[in-house]
């Protein structure tokens, strides 16, 4: 299949095989009807990007039902606290400055932005999540960024001096629409700004769970940079950001508007150092996978048989993958506890495990609880330290298979 963003071909690496969408949790009654897909990942040679190599169409995965709410996390909503303070200094010092939020969710980002009287649109096509960010007061419209979309937000709002994203950019196939409408958006020195999982923080991890319908490409700054040139874009700052196991916060702005920080030549170097514009280290990324799985399928399946109880904690997106990668079912995990009221008393996609309120976890502590969300590993320890005290012991799988405290054996 052809690349995206250069339309040359794609080299796949790595294969989970049969996939649903991992965010559609479903009810009994849904299982037949549940929808599947080949999940591969692949890189293309010419311009860097890693993508899927068969995408699933928009309206399958941001529809009315859309699962992820942003503000679950106290953490994530410090972590955008403090984004917004860094997008208000940056870039909002002007008089009546515009700021637009691509992807807005329930307005984790904006919210802090409007509650300081900024002019703001929020754009986000899933309904359900929306509502929310208009309940919190911001002004917000149905729909998927586009230029398209942008020509019309131009014509009512101006251009912005800011327009901020997080975890969408790699979300949208036609990313070239995006990147064109936000080019056409921008004040003369206005910033674009978003920050999405690190393609090198995950092979450095092997966080193959990252890996899933909605994420239809993997950046580094390489292929970020690449694609910006294309759209008259320059990348003039990188950040990384300690939030969903490592990502990097990118600050693009017209061509000659802005001189890039040091920061951007440091990554670029970095980049080509490690390895990660070449094929040779994600077939080695390909490898380990296929070695958490095994591992990790084979530790649940000793410890079942020695009859302990198992379940998971954070029925997560990206749980999906590893739990169909490996083959998992209700016999191997008895239930996910997960504080989203929406994925409660559900199924989790394809292994139809069952999802649990966290009430249900500290009414029926496990022996071993697999950590899904790993990404908020230290305040899901904190919180549940009653589990560990019982005597429960947490498993994880990133980077290596581990259950703690103590030993594999
Ligand atoms: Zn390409």
């Amino acid at each position: 299949m052809a690349c995206l963003v250069c339309d040359r071909p794609i080299e796949p690496f790595l294969s989970f095989g049969r996939m649903p969408l991992a965010d559609a949790f479903l009810t009994e009654a849904e299982v037949e009807r549940e929808f599947f897909f080949t999940l591969a990942v692949g890189l293309c040679d010419s311009c860097g990007m890693v993508q899927l190599c068969e995408r699933v169409p928009d309206a399958c995965m941001f529809h009315d039902r859309y699962a992820y709410y942003s503000s679950t996390s106290a953490g994530m909503q410090r972590h955008f606290a403090a984004y917004a303070d860094e997008v208000r200094r940056r870039c909002l010092a002007g008089p009546d400055p515009f700021v637009l939020e691509i992807g807005c969710n329930d307005g984790i980002l904006l919210g802090p932005l409007a509650s300081s009287g900024v002019r703001h649109l929020g754009v986000d096509p899933a309904a359900n999540v929306l509502a929310e960010a208009a309940r919190r007061g911001l002004t917000v419209r149905q729909a998927f960024f586009s230029e398209q979309t942008a020509a019309g937000i131009e014509r009512e709002h101006g251009q912005a001096d800011a327009i901020v994203a997080a975890n969408v950019i790699c979300h949208v196939a036609d990313v070239h629409s995006v990147f064109a409408g936000a080019r056409r958006l921008l004040t003369p020195s206005g910033l674009f700004v978003f920050e999405e999982p690190y393609i090198g923080a995950i092979v450095e991890s092997t966080a193959l769970d990252q890996m899933y319908d909605e994420h239809v490409f993997y950046f580094s700054l390489s292929s970020v940079r690449h694609l910006a040139e294309r759209h008259g874009l320059d990348v003039v700052d990188v950040c990384p950001q300690p939030v969903h196991g490592g990502e990097l916060r990118y600050y693009l702005a017209r061509r000659g508007a802005h001189a890039p920080t040091p920061a951007v030549a440091a990554w670029l170097d970095r980049e080509r150092a490690s390895g990660v514009t070449s094929i040779a280290a994600y077939r080695q990324f390909a490898a380990r996978a296929g070695r958490i799985r095994d591992e990790l399928a084979g530790t649940l399946r000793r410890l079942a048989s020695e009859g302990r109880r198992i379940a998971g904690y954070g029925a997560t997106a990206k749980s999906s993958t590893l739990i169909n990668y490996c083959g998992l079912g209700p016999a191997d995990i008895a239930y996910i506890a997960d504080v989203t009221p929406g994925k409660q008393g559900k199924l989790t996609p394809g292994a139809h495990i069952p999802v649990r309120p966290p009430e249900h976890f500290r009414a029926h502590y496990p022996d071993y609880a697999v950590l899904f969300a790993w990404n908020h590993e230290q305040e899901i320890l904190d919180k549940e330290r009653g589990f560990t005290a019982a005597g429960g012991r947490w498993i994880t799988y990133v980077p290596t298979v581990r259950i703690r405290p103590g030993s594999l054996t």
